[in-house]
């Protein structure tokens, strides 16, 4: 670790104890700023990168419910304000037992970077609660819902903070936020993505992130004049980003083989065909099933379930040219990531969010593979949010090739500018470089613009 490095952690980990997703993604972005504070002392001076790791504002809250059996229940809310220098906090909310603070703070600084990575002007921010809803009656989401709006909505607003989904929160969650969203405020606007299409929302809202991460791959395998036709892949999750990843997959001819969920994978060596999909989708949008279920109707299929002895996680040891980890954060852990390169994986986009320790990372990039890291890989979500965000202000929807066509081009461009920006600091072909670079670079210049708030 240099010098630089070490100094920034140092002081990042002496004043966020206790928060190291949030260690783990700043000191990712950190070791590529190093090339460019070489060259520019002057975001040094401007103490830039102190400025960017302090979130601007940060709201916690408690949120009180009544489950089915009329007891009181208590979960606790977050939203992280974390830069607003190039447009309103815009960011997903992440339902789920394991939300903590360092989680979404972690979650907000990648956002910051992504969203100036998709050229739309919108800032980061992450937000949600250690609520989970598997599990929960429609009734219990639709309460806990309200109560976490009924404290979040006086924080946010169309030109102030707009948040979407992330994981536990789909157009069901959406739905049941603006509902009360739109009570309490007494508007209508656009104060949240993802939704529902007859009330504000985007055509391809739901399918932008997973599409997005294999326009990414299909980009990344065009520099060395390849394509994703006739390429088996691995996939892990099976919600909405694994779902619409799969789906692009075989719009582009490739085979996806495997889908997982917290409890364990399936393996289908066959391939995930158009109806398998749509049952595995049935099966966790409609009856939120596990996904062990699809093996008792695809019998050559095989289920195996987690086991919590082994140190890698065996999804990833399976003869594949791709890998598209669309689950979560570090599942992918050095020992995986190993045997993706010894099973002859060359192709890594990250559909979830730093799903990859970072010694994974060191390996893929050692390697030469063609890795996109999730804040340039996933930012087709973000980005069709913020085309919702411009239909809702012209009152005005786009067709669904409209937005496809819009969504193609900004993952193009993202993929462009991490391309370009790596090879001008010196580390062609390294995507983590282009896009942390490439990300900074234009909220940095807006910061320096804006003075000292
Ligand atoms: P969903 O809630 O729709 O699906 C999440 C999937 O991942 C489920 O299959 C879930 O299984 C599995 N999963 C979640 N946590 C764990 C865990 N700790 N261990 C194993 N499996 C787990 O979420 P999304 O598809 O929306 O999000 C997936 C990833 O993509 C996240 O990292 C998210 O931040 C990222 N992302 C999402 C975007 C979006 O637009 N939705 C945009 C950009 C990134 P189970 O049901 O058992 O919990």
């Amino acid at each position: 670790m240099s010098d630089f490095v070490q100094e920034v952690m140092e002081k990042v980990k002496a004043k966020n104890p206790a928060q190291p997703e949030f260690h783990q993604a700043v000191e990712e972005v950190i070791q590529s700023l190093e090339l460019v504070m070489e060259r520019h002392p002057e975001y040094r001076k401007e103490k830039i990168i102190d400025r960017m790791v302090e979130p601007e504002r940060v709201v916690i809250f408690r949120v009180p419910w009544l489950d089915d059996h009329h007891e009181i229940q208590v979960n606790r809310g977050f939203r992280i304000e974390m830069n607003s220098a190039i447009g309103p906090y815009k960011g997903g909310l992440r339902f789920h037992s394991s939300v903590n603070f360092g989680i979404l703070k972690f979650l907000a600084f990648e956002q910051v970077f992504k969203n100036s990575l998709t050229t739309l002007p919108m800032g980061g921010g992450k937000g949600g609660s250690d609520f989970d809803p598997k599990g929960k009656s429609k009734n219990e989401v639709m309460r806990f819902c309200q109560s976490f709006m009924s404290e979040l909505y006086r924080h946010i607003g169309p030109n102030t903070d707009v948040p979407a989904g992330d994981i536990g929160v789909g157009g069901r969650e959406i739905g049941f936020l603006f509902g009360q969203y739109k009570k309490l405020s007494n508007e209508f606007t656009g104060v949240l993505t993802g939704k529902g299409l007859n009330w504000g929302g985007s055509l391809i809202r739901p399918e932008a992130t997973g599409y997005g991460a294999v326009y990414f791959a299909a980009e990344m395998l065009s520099t060395r004049k390849e394509s994703l036709k006739g390429k088996t892949c691995l996939v892990s999750g099976s919600g909405n980003v694994a779902q619409y990843t799969v789906e692009k997959i075989l719009d582009l001819g490739g085979k996806a083989v495997t889908l997982s969920d917290s409890s364990g994978y399936i393996y289908d060596e066959k391939g995930i065909d158009r109806d398998k999909l749509e049952y595995a989708m049935e099966l966790k949008n409609v009856k939120r099933e596990r996904i062990s279920e699809y093996v008792k109707k695809y019998k050559e299929a095989v289920y195996i379930p987690v086991d919590p002895s082994l140190d890698y996680n065996p999804l990833w040891d399976h003869k594949a040219e791709c890998a598209f980890p669309s689950a979560t954060q570090n599942e992918i852990n050095e020992k995986d990531a190993q045997n993706l390169l010894n099973n002859g994986v060359y192709v890594v986009s990250e559909g979830a969010n730093m799903p990859t320790v970072q010694e994974g990372v060191k390996l893929f990039i050692d390697k030469g593979i063609l890795y996109g890291p999730g804040k340039a890989a996933n930012a087709g979500g973000v980005a069709v949010s913020g085309l919702e965000m411009s239909q809702n202000s012209m009152r005005l929807p786009w067709t669904r090739e409209e937005v496809d066509n819009r969504l193609q081009m900004i993952m193009k461009d993202i993929h462009q500018t991490c391309w370009d920006v790596a090879e001008k600091y010196g580390t062609k072909g390294n995507y983590i470089n282009g896009a942390n670079i490439g990300g900074f670079l234009k909220v940095a210049d807006a910061m320096i613009d804006q003075g000292l708030v």
